[in-house]
């Protein structure tokens, strides 16, 4: 099945009782037996749930994966991958993470005992400075937040093949309409689901998919030990979001490639960070990874100032200033003081995380509203 089906089709089939064609939102914590240990598959919603399991076979369908684990969040999702090391093991990582994650990385892992190597990932061999024989997984990102750097997943995996190191993604800015890491040769695809694929910023969700079935066992066993589990209804929302993706996915590409064209021939621009431009320094390997460029773009302007930078941030009227991305709606963010608050300012600046740089989420509105909005605000500055 071509992506589009799988989006709306996979994992779901009518209700055996009623017929219902959309998948029922099982709000139930237990499930009957006939006698103990003899049920249909559901003993008690920690560890499986009906609506939940239709929505992980859909997410592995759209990531060419064989199984799927739904989480209470993007960092429910993270935190059970670390749970598969022990003090003592290391793991190679970028420079520019997701700000979250380097704060559970730094603060929660490290005191367990768990190395982190935080590397500039552009140049994938320099992966191998890195690999002793305590390193475990290498965890990338690309495109990165908010610089829009991309890693080369197929030689990072590799790398990780020849040193037996689990390769793990997470894929939450591009969504598997324009990446697949797992057809790459990554282990693990990790999502925030509260992005591109619930796509309505109605809903905090994780993910995890995999082909390899001995890691999606210890993956479920920690989940259903340690309890990060979504509920019914979140994980109807999600569903209801991925029948969309693709028609969604579609028009934030669109849109994004006009705003970031808009952008790079404005007078008071200096920089835009977006994947599609030719002279974007990791162009060629997005053009091979990835379908299209999606609709993340960051840019600084001319001279600026926190405090210009701040007033621009909010001259907005259509793109909202917020935290997060991915809906379809348009948002604005300051990552030095809102995404990326938690990173040291030292350590975020050296990954092009200034106080001068906003990041735009583009959303699926009337374009011609969408440059509007940006020429009515980059004139208060
Ligand atoms: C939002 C985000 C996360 C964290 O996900 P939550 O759903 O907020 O817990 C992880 N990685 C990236 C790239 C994100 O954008």
């Amino acid at each position: 099945m071509k992506f589009g089906t799988k989006a709306i089709h996979a994992g779901q089939e009518p209700d055996p009782t009623t017929g219902a064609i959309m998948t029922p939102i099982y709000q139930t914590s237990t499930y009957w037996q006939e006698s103990p240990g003899k049920h249909k598959g559901y003993a008690y919603a920690r560890g499986k749930n009906p609506t939940r399991t239709a929505l992980e076979d859909c997410l592995a369908a759209l990531e060419n994966a064989k199984f799927g684990l739904a989480f209470s969040s993007g960092m429910g999702a993270t935190d059970t991958v670390m749970k598969l090391l022990k003090p003592g093991d290391e793991v190679i990582t970028g420079n520019d993470l997701y700000g979250g994650s380097y704060r559970m990385f730094t603060k929660v892992f490290e005191p367990y005992g768990i190395k982190f190597h935080f590397i500039d990932l552009e140049d994938a061999e320099n992966i191998q400075n890195y690999i002793n024989s305590n390193t475990k997984l290498i965890w990338i990102e690309t495109p990165t937040n908010p610089t829009m750097r991309i890693v080369d997943i197929a030689a990072v995996s590799k790398i990780a093949k020849a040193k037996q190191l689990t390769l793990v993604v997470d894929n939450t800015f591009a969504s598997p309409y324009l990446q697949n890491p797992i057809d790459l040769g990554a282990d693990i695809v990790m999502h925030s689901a509260t992005k591109y694929l619930g796509g309505h910023s109605d809903v905090i969700m994780g993910a995890l998919l995999t082909n390899d079935k001995e890691l999606y066992d210890r993956l479920a066993f920690i989940q259903n030990s340690c309890g990060a589990v979504p509920g019914p209804m979140d994980s109807f929302l999600v569903l209801r979001g991925l029948k969309t993706l693709h028609l969604r996915m579609k028009a934030h590409c669109e849109n994004g490639r006009k705003v970031a064209k808009y952008l790079k021939a404005h007078p008071k621009v200096e920089l835009v960070y977006w994947p599609g431009f030719t002279d974007h320094p990791n162009h060629e390997i997005a053009k091979k990874q990835m379908r299209d460029f999606g609709g993340m773009i960051s840019f600084l302007t001319k001279g600026a100032t926190l405090e210009s930078t701040f007033k621009l941030a909010s001259s907005f009227k259509v793109f909202s200033l917020a935290e997060s991305l991915g809906g379809v709606e348009s948002l604005i963010n300051h990552p030095a003081t809102m995404t990326h608050a938690s990173i040291p300012k030292t350590e975020r600046e050296k990954a092009g995380v200034t106080d001068n740089l906003l990041r735009l989420s583009v959303g699926v509105e009337d374009s011609e509203d969408l440059l509007a909005d940006l020429e009515q605000a980059l004139a208060k500055i």
